[in-house]
């Protein structure tokens, strides 16, 4: 689905995804080239992960990186229709698809889980268990959540009610400023426009989609003139992302 309902502009600023060489689970074969994609950030830090755990003797196998909104969708019904064990979330709130998730092999780390998380974590690598225990599901995924850290925070200090997770809606940020669109929301250029000003600093409010009043105001906020088409603001704003999280766009 990507690319199919980019509107106004916000093409020329989403997040590219470049191919990442690394082990995967299958067979000792490298991770397949749909699936072998991130963010260019990202595909930094999982070389870096992958170096640290090579000089002290071990290969990183990655079972899961990338993910489409069908690959994300077909993972949720296999899930649901018990063909895969572990929870897999509907299309629309993954950060694999995003290209900043990698679900790995826990038994090719050679490390204790605690001593991976201080691996990871020093190459920007957030987990999305709370405490290192391999047993737990999802003990496996790990989030390059780079400059959408600051949407899950601005949600989890209650700036945009209740009514999605802050990991939800950092989610649809990730996968807004990738693939231009999301189908969480009416309207995936407002959509973008809300995520990237809490990306920079303002205050639009929940990740809806709306063209409201807060959105309007974050905008006035961020001193741009009042009155101009989405257009015109996605140019904008398109351009302080690249120039202020420089590492997430090359
Ligand atoms: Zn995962």
């Amino acid at each position: 689905l990507r690319g199919e309902f980019i509107i106004r502009g916000v093409e020329h600023f989403l997040t590219p995804l470049v191919p990442v060489a690394v082990s995967s689970v299958y067979g000792g074969k490298p991770l397949p080239a749909r699936m072998a994609l991130a963010t260019p950030d990202t595909a930094r830090s999982i070389l870096a992960v992958v170096k640290d755990l090579e000089n002290i003797g071990f290969v990183l196998k990655i079972s899961d990186l990338y993910r489409s909104a069908a690959m994300q969708d077909q993972a949720h019904q296999d899930y649901l229709q018990g063909r895969r064990k572990a929870y897999s979330p509907p299309a629309g709130a993954s950060m694999h698809e995003a290209g900043r998730a990698m679900d790995i092999d826990l038994s090719s780390i050679g490390v204790p889980l605690a001593r991976f998380w201080e691996i990871a974590s020093a190459h920007g690598f957030k987990p999305v268990i709370d405490g290192p225990d391999s047993t737990r599901s999802e003990a496996w995924h790990f989030d390059c959540r780079g400059s959408h850290d600051l949407v899950y925070r601005y949600v989890a200090e209650g700036k945009a009610g209740v009514s999605m997770a802050p990991y939800t809606q950092m989610a649809v940020g990730a996968i807004l400023a990738c693939a231009g669109s999301s189908n969480r929301v009416p309207d995936s250029g407002v959509a973008w426009l809300q995520a990237a000003l809490i990306r920079l600093g303002f205050d639009p409010g929940r990740i809806d989609g709306v063209w409201g009043s807060r959105t309007r105001a974050a905008l006035r906020d961020a001193g741009f003139p009042r009155g101009e088409q989405l257009p015109f603001y996605v140019d904008l704003i398109g351009k302080l992302l690249k120039q202020r999280f420089i590492s997430e766009y090359q």
